[in-house]
C-alpha cells in the first residue's frame, strides 16, 4: 500500500531584514525561496530530507535574501537574477531571464521583475499539487496580473501613518523613511496590488516582510481580510500553511 504524501506545506523560516526563508513542500518534493537564513534551519524544517528539494530561488542580493546563498549552493540547485551571481559570488547557479518560464523538478517557475533598489524578481510559481502561487517580496510596486491564483505571498512591510508617525517621534529616521518608500511596499499598495489580480480562487493571502517598527500586523491583517474576504496570515518564523489546491 502506497502511503499517501502529505499536503503541500508553505513553512516560514524567517521573513523580516533579519532573514527570509520560505520552503514549499509535501513529502516528496520541495522548492525554496530565498537564502536569507541559515541552512541548517532550512535542512530542519524539510526534516533533512535535502534530496526532495528540486530549487532554491532567490528574489535579490539583500542579505536578509542572499546571506548564506553560497552555503546554498553546495547543497542545492540555485534559481536568481544575474545581479545576486555577481554581487554574492556565486559559482554554481542558474541564471533566471524575467518572463520565462523555466522548470524545477515538478514546479513551473515564471520570474518577473519587482521594484526595489536592487534589481529583484517575483515568482508565479505553479505545480499540479499546488496550483498557482505568486510570491511578490521587497517591491514599492508591482504591476503585473495574473490570473487563476490559488495563493499569494506578498510584501506588506509598513503604513504610512505608522512610519510618518515614527519620524516625528525620532525611532525612524526621515532618510530612512526615504528610502523604504521608494524599495518596499505599503499597506495600500499591497491592496491596490491584490486587487488587480484574480482572486477568485485563492485560498491564502499571507503577508511577507513586515517592519519591525513601521508596520501594525493586527491593522494589516484585518484590513486585507476585510477587503478581500479571503483568510489573511502573518508571515514569521515557524508559520505552516497548508497551500494544497483546492479541488472545488
Ligand atoms: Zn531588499
Amino acid at each position: 500500500m502506497k502511503k499517501h504524501p502529505i499536503d503541500m506545506n508553505l513553512t516560514v523560516l524567517g521573513s523580516s531584514s533579519r532573514g527570509n526563508g520560505y520552503v514549499i513542500q509535501d513529502d516528496e518534493e520541495a522548492l525554496i525561496i530565498e537564502a536569507g537564513v541559515s541552512l541548517a534551519k532550512a535542512k530542519q524544517a524539510l526534516g533533512f530530507n535535502v534530496s526532495k528539494v528540486a530549487g532554491v530561488l532567490i528574489s535579490h542580493s539583500h542579505g536578509d535574501h542572499a546571506k548564506y546563498a553560497t552555503d546554498y549552493q553546495k547543497v542545492f540547485q540555485l534559481y536568481t537574477h544575474k545581479n545576486v551571481i555577481d554581487t554574492v559570488g556565486l559559482t554554481k547557479v542558474h541564471e533566471l531571464q524575467p518572463e520565462r518560464n523555466y522548470r524545477v523538478g515538478n514546479f513551473r517557475v515564471h520570474p518577473v521583475p519587482a521594484n526595489h533598489d536592487v534589481p529583484c524578481y517575483a515568482f508565479h510559481i505553479s505545480h499540479p499539487k499546488l496550483g498557482n502561487l505568486l510570491f511578490v517580496t521587497d517591491s514599492f510596486m508591482f504591476e503585473y496580473s495574473f490570473d487563476n491564483l490559488n495563493h499569494i505571498l506578498i510584501e506588506c512591510n509598513y503604513v504610512d501613518k505608522v512610519i510618518n508617525d515614527n519620524v516625528e517621534n525620532n525611532i525612524t529616521h526621515y532618510k530612512v523613511r526615504d528610502r523604504v518608500l521608494m524599495s518596499h511596499m505599503e499597506l495600500q499598495t499591497t491592496i491596490r496590488t491584490l486587487s488587480y489580480q484574480d482572486l477568485t480562487k485563492v485560498d491564502n493571502i499571507v503577508l511577507l516582510h513586515l517592519s519591525g517598527d513601521n508596520s501594525d500586523p493586527e491593522l494589516m491583517q484585518r484590513t486585507v481580510a476585510r477587503q478581500f474576504g479571503r483568510p489573511v496570515a502573518i508571515a514569521k518564523p515557524g508559520l505552516e500553511v497548508s497551500i494544497s489546491i483546492n479541488p472545488y
